[in-house]
Order: structure tokens, then C-alpha cells, then sequence
């Protein structure tokens, strides 16, 4: 019998995880890809305080990680086929089907990127198609490449490209950006970057790998080809709340509503990170919720068993 399971291992669950472990409690963290979550592809976090130079996705999550194995917690590459509740207890059960028994679960499973859903995309998926500009940025060092997006991941992940890229074109549907103002700052004045404002993707095209996008102006109907030999999509982020559909109260973008203690609907089972209704989805404030959901996971365990 755990005290908490967490459910993810990016900066929620491995925040809930040091704190519960630190505060005693017998905790397991679940993560079924790889422990850091999302912020593993980004190149660099500079709003993370204690950093002023700057520190690597990796670099951080590698402190987090660290820093919660010190205090003991216990970690599993299962994936989550779903979870009970008993009443005093939980089953949380893995995707081998094994049912681990729990008095609280912290559910801090993230979110993940949106695909574009044109012709071409899986087709061209790691011949050219990427989600990720840390991981495949280096295979187009000289070479034209677009990016997908007007939000903060499209505009950091087109700025690191820039660095490798001989041109990045910024595809996107509006005229205005989504990302915040020192990021767009930092793009309009590099001129690496062009912005393709009012153009959705069509196609992407390509032979054995990716060497254009068919765009298409939204105002217009007209229609162009980028020669292109990469295309990097950030179209957004959906959280991951398929296995507690029927379970727990989710948001109508299926997003986990909790209250200030991080409390869902089900009394026992608590929700931090990307994966909640927040305002804000940074590291910094996953990080927050990952505490807030452990201290009052314990204080519930106190309370109730
Ligand atoms: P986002 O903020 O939701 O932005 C998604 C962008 O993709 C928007 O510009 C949106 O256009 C566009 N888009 C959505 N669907 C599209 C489609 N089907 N076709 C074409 N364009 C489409 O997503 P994000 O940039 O991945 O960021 C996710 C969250 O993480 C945000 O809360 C963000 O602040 C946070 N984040 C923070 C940092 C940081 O602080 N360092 C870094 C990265 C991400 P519209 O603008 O027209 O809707």
C-alpha cells in the first residue's frame, strides 16, 4: 500500500514526488515515456528563477529528478490504463495490468503537442516533420526549415532554430502571436526569422523526405509553396486525460478543475501541473502545484486513514 502515487514525472510529478518523500510518505511516481515531461525539448529555460544565465530543459529536470530519488521516492516506466476509487483507498491500475493499491493519488500526467492533421504530416514524420527542435534541430544546419505556431513554444523553438537554420519561416494563421512580448521582441529583430502571418499549412511535400510546405493565405484562398527541407509544429497542447474521462470533473478541453488545495471532485485524488484548469503553464508553477497537491495529500492521509 502506497500513501501517494503520482501519475507523470515532469516538473509537477517529480516536485509532488520530493515533497511527499520528504514528508515520509511512502510515494511512487509512474511515468511511461521518459521522467522531465515536456520541457525536455526546450533548449533553454530562462524564467525558472535561481537561473539567471539560462539552464538547459534537461539540465533542470535532471536537478528535479535528483533531487526527488535523495528523498527516496520509488519510480516505474508503466503507463496508467486507469484508476478506481474504493473510497479510503485507490487502485491505480498500470498498463500490465497490475493494480497497485494507494490512500492518494496526485495525477500530474501533462499534456501533449497537437498535431496539424494535413496531408503529409505522418507521412513525413521524422523524415523532415518534428515536434521537437532540440532533439532533430542539428539535422538541418544550413538548410531552410518552417515553424508552425504563434504561442511561446513556437516562437523559443524558431529562435534556437535560428542558430542552426540558414532561413526559419514562422507559419501562422493570424496576424498576431500568442507568444509573450520578450520573445516577440527577440523575433522580429532576428533576421533569420520571416513571418508568414495569415497562411495556414495545406500540405507538406516532399519525396523520401520533406522539401516544402503548400500554405495557403486565409484572406485570400491563394496559394504558395516554402521550400522547405524541415517543418517544426507547435500548434498547442492537449492534456492527458483520456483514462479519467469517465472518472474525474474535467473542463470542456479536457483539462482536470481542481480548487487551491489542488483537490479534484474525488476526495483522495489530486491533479497538478499542465494537466489542471491553470492560468499560467510554466515549469515554475507545475512545480508549485506538485507541492501544494503532496503537503495536502498528506494532510488528507492525516485526516482520513
Ligand atoms: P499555445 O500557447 O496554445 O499556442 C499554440 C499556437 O498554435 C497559437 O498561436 C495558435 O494560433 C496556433 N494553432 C493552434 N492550432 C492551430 C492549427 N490547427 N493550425 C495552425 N495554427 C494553430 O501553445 P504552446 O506555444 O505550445 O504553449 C503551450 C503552453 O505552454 C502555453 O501556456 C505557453 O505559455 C506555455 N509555454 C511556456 C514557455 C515558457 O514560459 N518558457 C515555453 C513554451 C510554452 P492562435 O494564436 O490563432 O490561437
Amino acid at each position: 500500500m502506497y500513501d501517494v502515487i503520482i501519475i507523470g514525472g515532469g516538473p509537477a510529478g517529480l516536485t509532488a514526488g520530493l515533497y511527499a518523500a520528504r514528508g515520509g510518505l511512502k510515494t511512487l511516481i509512474c511515468e511511461e515515456k521518459v521522467f522531465g515531461g515536456q520541457i525536455l525539448m526546450s533548449y533553454e529555460v530562462d524564467n525558472y528563477p535561481g537561473f539567471p544565465k539560462g539552464i538547459s530543459g534537461m539540465d533542470l529536470m535532471d536537478n528535479f529528478m535528483k533531487q526527488a530519488e535523495k528523498f527516496g521516492v520509488e519510480t516505474n516506466y508503466e503507463g496508467i490504463k486507469g484508476i478506481e476509487d474504493k473510497g479510503k483507498t485507490k487502485d491505480v491500475i498500470l498498463s500490465n495490468g497490475t493494480k497497485l493499491n494507494t490512500k492518494t493519488i496526485i495525477v500530474a500526467a501533462g499534456a501533449s503537442a497537437n498535431k496539424l492533421n494535413c496531408p503529409g504530416e505522418k507521412k513525413f514524420t521524422g523524415k523532415g516533420v518534428s515536434y521537437c527542435a532540440t532533439c532533430d534541430g542539428a539535422f538541418f544546419r544550413g538548410k531552410p526549415v518552417a515553424v508552425v505556431g504563434g504561442g511561446d513554444s513556437a516562437l523559443e523553438e524558431a529562435l534556437y532554430l535560428a542558430n542552426l537554420a540558414s532561413k526559419v519561416y514562422i507559419i501562422h494563421r493570424r496576424e498576431q502571436l500568442r507568444a509573450v512580448k520578450v520573445l516577440q521582441e527577440r523575433a522580429f529583430s532576428n533576421n533569420k526569422l520571416e513571418f508568414v502571418f495569415n497562411h495556414v499549412v495545406k500540405e507538406i511535400q516532399g519525396d523520401k523526405f520533406v522539401n516544402g510546405v503548400l500554405v495557403e493565405n486565409v484572406k485570400t484562398g491563394e496559394l504558395s509553396r516554402l521550400d522547405v527541407d524541415g517543418i517544426f509544429i507547435y500548434v498547442g497542447i492537449t492534456p492527458n486525460t483520456k483514462f479519467l474521462e469517465d472518472i474525474i470533473e474535467l473542463n470542456e478541453d479536457g483539462y482536470i478543475i481542481v480548487n487551491e488545495n489542488m483537490e479534484t471532485n474525488i476526495p483522495g485524488i489530486f491533479a497538478a501541473g499542465d494537466i489542471r484548469v491553470t492560468p499560467l503553464r510554466q515549469v515554475l508553477t507545475a512545480a508549485a502545484d506538485g507541492a501544494i497537491a503532496a503537503s495536502c495529500a498528506q494532510k488528507y492521509i492525516e485526516r482520513n486513514c
